[in-house]
């Protein structure tokens, strides 16, 4: 009856609608989900898998779907139910009870339903989930009756009453577990299952006061009613906060709402042959190719997750359901088979019957990632194109993170051990609550975020985090899900931790402060007293040659993804490297030469400044002459070892690029100093020389460097500098070359606007370059080309290719003045407009394909317009960037230029986006 109202108020019985023919409800097993439909976007991901699994005959409890699009018209019809639905949740929930053989709301054989959410992306405990709906005063009695057990029926409702009065009713959940506790002191108990069937009742009573004092209204007493409210109440969780903050973390459009899944209740807690769990098809940390998971007898599934008691392994099922395991075991198989990767598996076991609740491809470390692909691809199960494109460069990245240097961790303090659910090395400061660790990382220290539990409140604070240790909770705990994801340390269910009060913990047998610093190592699950250093990955150890490349299955499993890589890729990927030890390191991890070393770099080391200074300082072009003289044979050793480790592989040498004043002490420094010296009047030789010094960087002051005399312009009105860098340029590869080794240099002009620039450099790297081969009678091939960082230079690009050999386009300084935007000073304003919507991503970070983008193509066209075959690549801080990555691809460029250490991802992140173009174009 109560149903038929709200149809009504919602204009349901309108006739005209064609929206009422829309389909808004699926029952499970009415629609296909696999790979091939987008029904995952439709029922999100749970509901597809559960959808899925009844199709391939897998022994769901029956259900339906609500879809996300439902979701979307309820927000865009102003928090209304859109027409149709209720009509069409009634008529699947009578297909639910044909097929269970009981009724909704009855009080003799009353069913129970489940109403949770279940987006596209997985959310892990993001949204919100009700169990137990259609529990009342009438059905409970029922409930005891058909189970022969009132004590289960009553304490199903007491939890039933705080999980709704919480979640849909919004009175705040630690109200309820006052009670609770009040209770338990009041009877002289120390769990809950040691409360009796008439404590039970008492509690149901006491948290339905509480809900009517709170909220001024009653419990709902009406199955359909609690149901309305449940479906609403999930809606509305993905518009909660955590679920925002969740989005906004992983790129998840707002856009995409959540689906509702209401599926008949199975009881994991309905006795010793009863249990729930979660299990993984491999393990999630390592890729091990195991059946790993975690199980809790006589327990409902929100206990697995909630991480309230610690559970145990799976074995513990194969000997207490022995026949259930068995189906369990026959069934992981099965649906791994069907997926091709790896799965996340929730089930329940009532009265040994085995019921899967879900199934979803599992996350999964970096570490694992990777090792289940290359497995997978072994087995036969997927190509080596899909194990490419599995891999996030995220995770692979994670294969670079720092370890603890084992001989650091010997000698310090030893707390105690948990379960290893994230792996890798963190140390930092304790930080008790999420709020705490956000403050704390804003100060500018490193957290380890110390929690009973972690929920889906502290995501803030997970993120603000380096590691997270945690009392409770599994492998499969809320702590260990979100740090598999964030690539975070995570330490859980260490139990020898007890959380004194708000500001202090005991660990093992230390008591600890916030803000004490301690040491997690997530790969063994081993807690330290200390902040232990950490050293670099077992790759960066074999790519400096200090570990043997044998001996690490890692470095074996990460090279072995990277030469599938090289096989699909069509760019080349290239280093910004300034040092030969940069350039060892990026050839380490495969880059194909460099495509931006900046000599400004080198002349900031410490015995080069004086000389650098003297030479800005100096009066005459003699003067100025004699100094870089001095710099000039350093700077040949530097090009001398980059070459060598590049050896037959291209060197883009860009000239001199900062405003010198770059190079000079700070205006303000100076002043002070002048004064102090003139104050005290002792030493009237160093006054002079500061005030010299003064003088020149008042000179030289700008504006606005940015814009001032940097880049082309130094070389255009100060040439000796060019013509000493060239030199040394072109004799390092002299020397070289008369060794045998094959050299090829490529000399980069920068911040080009005018072909007139470019011509006035060329003629003059020409005539320095010919005459160094001429005095050592060696004849090199070397390009002469340029940045492209100014649109002025895009726009002009054909006439400014008549002169330059090739392009590489440096995209910061292009952001930067495309945009108008100071690369130093963008960041305040620009986290403002992502936060207000007005920019999705950081532009210095991620490419701007429309406006940014637009100035490259016009660069490319105008240069290959003059000089068909013209070389092309990018060296700004986007070469290094998967998504930019993708868009350098469809522009056809040659090569990217990243940094040593990005090498890797981007060689991944080119080889994804020739196989999505490809697949594009199937
Ligand atoms: C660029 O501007 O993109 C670039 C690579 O040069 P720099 O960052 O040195 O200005
Ligand atoms: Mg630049």
């Amino acid at each position: 009856m109560q149903q038929k109202e709200e149809s009504k108020d919602l204009g349901t019985t309108s006739s005209k609608s064609e929206e009422l023919t829309l389909k808004r409800v699926y029952s499970f097993g009415d629609g296909k989900a696999d790979g091939t439909s987008n029904m995952k976007e439709l029922l999100g991901g749970k509901g597809a898998g559960l959808a899925e699994m009844t199709n391939l005959g897998i022994s769901v409890p029956p259900g339906f779907t609500i879809t996300t699009e439902a979701c979307i018209e309820y927000y865009r019809l102003g928090n209304t139910y859109p027409p149709g639905m209720l009509d069409a949740v009634t008529e699947s929930l009578k297909r639910i009870e044909q097929s269970m053989g009981l009724r909704f709301g009855d009080s003799e054989r009353p069913l129970l339903v489940s109403v949770r959410s279940g987006s596209r992306a997985s959310m892990p405990g993001m949204m919100d989930t009700v169990l137990n709906v259609g529990l009342t005063t009438k059905t409970v009695k029922g409930l005891a009756r058909k189970t022969n057990n009132e004590r289960f029926a009553q304490d199903s409702y007491r939890r039933f009453v705080a999980m709704f009065g919480s979640i849909v009713m919004g009175v705040p959940r630690h109200l309820f577990e006052d009670v609770l506790n009040r209770k338990k002191v009041e009877m002289g108990i120390v769990y809950d299952t040691d409360l009796r069937v008439g404590s039970l009742r008492d509690l149901v009573e006491s948290f339905k006061i509480l809900v009517k004092n709170e909220t001024g209204k009653n419990f709902p007493d009406d199955a359909h009613e609690q149901l309305k409210m449940a479906i609403r109440a999930v809606f509305s969780s993905w518009n909660g906060a955590r679920a925002i903050t969740y989005r906004r973390l992983q790129g998840i459009p707002d856009s995409w709402g959540t689906a509702v899944n209401v599926v008949a209740m199975v009881f994991g807690n309905m006795g010793e042959t009863s249990g729930t769990g979660v299990a993984f098809t491999r393990d999630p940390n390592t890729g091990e190719r195991v059946f790993f998971g975690e199980c809790l007898m006589n327990a409902q599934g929100e206990d697995v997750v909630a991480g309230i008691r610690t559970p145990l392994p799976l074995v513990e099922l194969a000997r207490s359901v022995p026949e259930a395991y068995k189906e369990l075991e026959a069934t992981y198989k099965k649906l791994e088979k069907h997926y091709r990767d790896m799965l996340d598996l929730e089930f329940t076991i009532q009265e040994g019957k085995l019921y899967m609740l879900q199934t979803r491809i599992g996350k999964r470390t970096g570490i694992a990632a990777v090792r289940i692909a290359i497995e997978m691809v072994q087995e036969g199960l997927i190509s080596k194109r899909e194990a490419l494109l599995r891999i996030t460069p995220d995770q692979l990245a994670q294969y670079l993170y720092p370890v603890f240097d084992t001989k650091e961790e010997d000698k310090v303090v030893y707390l105690c051990e948990g379960l290893p659910a994230g792996p890798g090395a963190a140390a930092g400061k304790i930080a008790l609550t999420s709020d705490q660790a956000v403050r704390m990382k804003a100060a500018g220290e490193s957290v380890v975020l110390v929690r009973e539990e972690t929920s889906p409140d502290d995501i803030h604070g997970m993120d603000a985090a380096k590691g997270f240790l945690t009392v409770r909770g599994g492998m499969t705990s809320h702590a260990a899900v979100v740090a598999r994801q964030m690539g975070k340390v995570c330490v859980v269910g260490c139990e020898d931790i007890e959380v004194i009060d708000r500001q202090s913990v005991r660990i093992g047998a230390q008591v600890f402060r916030e803000g004490d610093y301690i040491s997690v190592n997530g790969t063994t699950g081993k807690v330290y007293g200390g902040n232990i250093p950490v050293m670099d990955s077992e790759i960066i150890q074999v790519i400096q040659g200090k570990l043997d490349p044998k001996t690490s299955e890692k470095y074996r499993l990460f090279s072995l993804l990277l030469s599938w890589a090289a096989d699909e890729k069509k760019l080349k990927v290239r280093a910004n490297a300034d040092v030969p030890d940069q350039a060892k390191i990026a050839r380490g991890f495969g880059a194909e030469g460099i495509g931006l070393c900046r000599t400004e770099h080198m002349f900031f080391a410490e015995d080069r400044i004086p000389i650098m200074r003297n030479m800005i300082l100096a009066r005459t072009t003699a003067e100025r002459e004699t100094l870089l003289a001095q710099l000039l044979p350093l700077q040949k050793e530097d090009f001398i070892g980059l070459y060598r480790a590049m050896e037959g592989f291209p060197v883009t040498i860009r000239l001199l690029d900062p405003p010198l004043h770059e190079f000079l002490p700070k205006r303000e420094d100076l002043m002070v100093e002048v004064a102090q010296l003139e104050l005290t009047g002792r030493d009237n030789v160093q006054l002079e020389e500061k005030r010299r010094l003064l003088a020149r960087v008042e000179e030289l002051h700008e504006f606005n460097p940015m814009l001032g005399l940097r880049g082309c312009r130094l070389g255009i009105t100060m040439p000796e500098i060019t013509r000493m860098q060239v030199r040394a340029i072109m004799e390092a590869a002299c020397e070289l070359s008369k060794e045998g080794k094959k050299i090829v240099p490529e000399i980069m002009i920068p911040l080009v606007g005018m072909t007139s620039e470019m011509k006035s450099q060329k003629d003059l790297v020409r005539e320095v370059a010919q005459e160094t081969m001429d005095r050592y009678g060696v004849t090199i091939e070397y390009l002469v080309g340029t940045m492209i960082e100014l649109p002025r230079a895009c726009v002009t690009a054909d006439q400014i290719a008549t002169e330059a050999e090739f392009f590489s386009f440096g995209t910061n300084d292009l952001t930067q003045t495309t945009f108008g935007f100071s690369r130093d000073d963008a960041a305040k304003f620009i986290d403002f407009y992502r936060t207000n919507k007005l920019m999705d991503a950081d532009p210095f970070a991620t490419l701007d394909r429309g406006g940014v983008g637009a100035m490259i193509k016009q660069g490319i066209a105008g240069g290959r317009e003059t000089r068909p075959g013209i070389k092309l690549g990018i060296c700004g801080e986007h070469g290094g960037d998967p998504s930019s990555i993708e868009f350098f691809h469809e522009l056809g460029l040659d090569y990217v230029s990243c940094s040593p250490y990005r090498v890797a991802i981007a060689r991944l992140s080119a080889a994804q986006a020739a196989i999505r173009e490809e697949e594009k174009e199937k």
